[in-house]
């Protein structure tokens, strides 16, 4: 049995990855390809390493939570390289000002009310709003609807505005009124119908301690792909890299696929791990994998700076902050990294990361290195003061790579994936346009893949 997997980003690899462990396991002999169009494999992780600092161009932080990512690196023996972030608070930046996350709130929603009145984050007005969502009864039943209208409607306007948008601004850097509440935080529906109020549901269920909730790798997150990329290769599985596949025909006895150099390839099965855009284009029959209305995936990117230490002065102590979203700023976030993992940079030196890019504002992105740099310098002006002009800097532009999770993105998936099914057997899809975006929400979506075809298929 043939394997092929398109796209070499963490799905893919991690594809490649479950298939042969599972094959091992069930005793079958499956031959393995991996396609990645760039000249190296890994797709949005991407780690620098530079005088001594360890500089994140895409992801930093595996969310411990769901765990398929630290399965992953027991899997592959890298438990010894992995540390947690520090647990330094964090704030939203509105009319120039630092204001830290209420504590005990969970994405917006208090837990504690002391802490909710303490807040300046929102007038007296909009903390009032959020008190009556105890009072408000339980929205009438819904499969999905926008993250910003179900919050607005629980808890106000204000709050969505300036704690829950800017939040999630960095996990979708999308518009909270178009995003899926099933896909990005289905566990609010079920507190909501659990609890009949947001308030009252996490007040009972949160956890009160202040736990780290990330980790990352000591040698950054390009090490879990380079760990992968050599335990797929001493396990037979065949990396073509500089690789596009360019055309996908199906044949009476599975797939063939056309390459960028020339080549032809056959596969019994396929695995898509690419974006949505790119498996679209490859099966250009299945009309219906077009979403109608869909918002284009957001361009975003990081502008990583690096100082001594001295020579920059926050104006609160913490880990960084993300930008309200009524707050006139070209960025969206930024991360005192030297603060939030020990590990990145040497004593001494800090390093500061910035993020540019949202919906409606993501062609920023094109502009020079040397711009954005001056424009992430004027936003921080005012809450970080900065000595001079940084001693490093690395920019890293990410054209449409966020994917926009749509109201009623679950129920799509699911028929898309029912149609293919039948038009194109033994075709799986899986990545960031799928089923969640985050590092171990890819890794589950590759896992699955596997396992449809290895437990149900024999060679
Ligand atoms: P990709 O990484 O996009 O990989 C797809 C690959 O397919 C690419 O390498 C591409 O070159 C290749 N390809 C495309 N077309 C073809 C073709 N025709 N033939 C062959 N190859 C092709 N997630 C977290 O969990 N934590 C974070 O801290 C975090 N921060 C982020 C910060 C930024 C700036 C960004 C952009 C994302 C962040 N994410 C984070 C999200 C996460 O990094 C991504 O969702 C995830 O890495 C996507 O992996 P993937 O394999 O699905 O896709």
């Amino acid at each position: 049995m043939k394997v092929a997997i398109i796209g070499g980003g963490i799905s893919g690899l991690s594809s490649a990855f479950h298939v042969k462990r599972l094959a091992r396991e069930k005793g079958q002999n499956v031959e393995v390809a991996l396609f990645e169009e760039a000249a190296t494999v890994g797709g949005k992780i991407s780690t620098e390493r530079r005088d001594g600092f360890v500089i994140e161009r895409g992801p930093d932080s595996i969310l411990k939570r769901k765990p398929e990512a630290l399965e992953l690196i027991k899997y592959l023996g890298l438990e010894a390289d992995l540390v947690s972030n520090q647990t330094g608070q964090s704030y939203i930046l509105k009319e120039d000002q630092l204001h830290p996350i209420p504590e005990g709130s969970v994405m917006g929603v208090p837990t504690r009310i002391r802490s909710l009145l303490d807040s300046e984050l929102l007038s007296m007005d909009g903390k009032i709003r959020v008190l009556n969502e105890y009072f408000i009864p339980q929205l009438p039943d819904f499969e999905d609807m926008s993250v910003g209208e179900f919050f607005k409607a629980r808890l106000g306007e204000e709050v969505v505005d300036h704690i829950i948008s800017p939040l999630l601004s960095g996990i979708y850097a999308g518009d909270i009124y178009k995003l899926s509440l099933q896909i990005a935080l289905p566990q609010f529906i079920a507190i909501e119908k659990q609890y009949g109020s947001l308030i009252k549901g996490l007040s009972q269920t949160a956890s009160k301690k202040k736990t780290s909730q990330f980790a990352t790798l000591t040698g950054g997150l390009q090490e879990l792909v380079s760990t992968l990329e050599q335990a797929l290769k001493k396990d037979g599985v065949a990396i073509y890299t500089g690789t596009c596949v360019e055309a996908v025909g199906k044949e009476e006895q599975g797939y063939s696929l056309e390459l960028s150099t020339g080549e032809t390839m056959t596969a019994d099965h396929l695995i898509f791990c690419v974006p949505h855009r790119v498996t679209e284009s490859l099966l250009p029959d299945a009309d219906y994998l077009h979403r109608e209305h869909a918002a284009p995936d957001t361009s975003v990117a990081t502008i990583a700076m690096t100082f001594n230490q001295e020579d920059v002065q926050m104006e609160k102590e913490g880990t960084g902050f993300v930008v309200s979203r009524r707050e006139p700023k070209a960025i969206t976030a930024s991360t005192w990294t030297h603060m939030k993992w020990a590990h990145a940079a040497p004593k001494g030196k800090a390093i500061i990361r910035c993020y540019v890019g949202k919906a409606g504002d993501d062609q920023i992105i094109n502009q020079s290195d040397e711009a954005l740099v001056q424009i992430a310098l004027q936003d921080l002006k005012g809450v970080v003061a900065i000595k001079g002009q940084p001693d490093l800097t690395v920019v890293t532009r990410w054209p449409q790579a966020m994917p926009q999770y749509a109201v009623g993105h679950r129920q799509w998936l699911a028929a898309i994936r029912q149609r293919l099914a039948l038009d194109y057997p033994n075709v799986y899809l899986a990545g960031a346009s799928y089923d969640g975006v985050g590092i171990p929400d890819c890794i589950k979506q590759a896992k699955e893949a596997a396992e449809q075809i290895i437990t149900t298929k024999e060679t």
